[in-house]
């Protein structure tokens, strides 16, 4: 089992596990386009083997990865579902980007739709707290020019926050004790 960041997703370790026939537990990419309120990705049946894509209201379209498939126009038009799928000027469909590594991208959608899924997903949200206290402390760019010396403030960075981590319970411990 591999959990990663979303990141890394195109890393060679990731296509070593997935080959491997490795669970890999990540959030999906929400997709380019996406917007909240209308039909995500999750909501189409990508359909790896076909090679085939199908909307909420069952317009098939083929699709190869890594490209972007335009749903016809002239189903997209009068559909009664267009307000809850897509915000594109009267005359064009809706369009969905699909992944280079689209049946990765679907592994991560089937995860994320499944009660044991999210339960595994959220096995890895202390990992992202500890990490976004990291980079509030860090900043956005690198400290030093090379990568020694930026792994050495790295672990310098952690060891305190480590030590922080530490202090904070036993305070909270010493307040319960009293
Ligand atoms: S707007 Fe187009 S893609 Fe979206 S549900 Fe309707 S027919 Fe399907």
């Amino acid at each position: 089992m591999l959990f990663i960041d979303r990141a890394y997703l195109n890393s060679s370790l990731t296509e070593d596990v997935n080959r491997r026939g490795g669970l890999i537990v990540c959030k999906p990419w929400r997709g380019a386009g996406m917007r909240p309120g209308l039909f995500g990705k999750r909501d189409f049946n990508v359909n790896v083997r076909d090679g085939t894509i199908t909307c909420p209201m069952g317009e098939v379209e083929p699709f190869e990865p890594g490209a972007v498939v335009h749903f016809d126009p002239e189903a997209c038009g009068p559909c009664a579902m267009r307000a809850n799928c897509t915000q594109a000027a009267s005359g064009k469909g809706r369009s969905v980007t699909m992944g280079d590594d689209e049946p990765l991208q679907k592994k991560l959608r089937t995860l994320q739709q499944t009660r044991a899924g999210r339960e595994t997903l959220r096995e890895r949200v202390a990992v992202e707290h500890r990490l976004a206290h990291l980079a509030n402390r860090q900043g956005p760019k690198a400290r030093y020019r090379g990568t020694r010396r930026n792994t050495f403030d790295l672990r310098r960075l952690s060891a305190i926050q480590n030590l922080e981590t530490i202090a904070r319970r036993e305070r909270q411990g010493g307040l319960r004790a009293a």
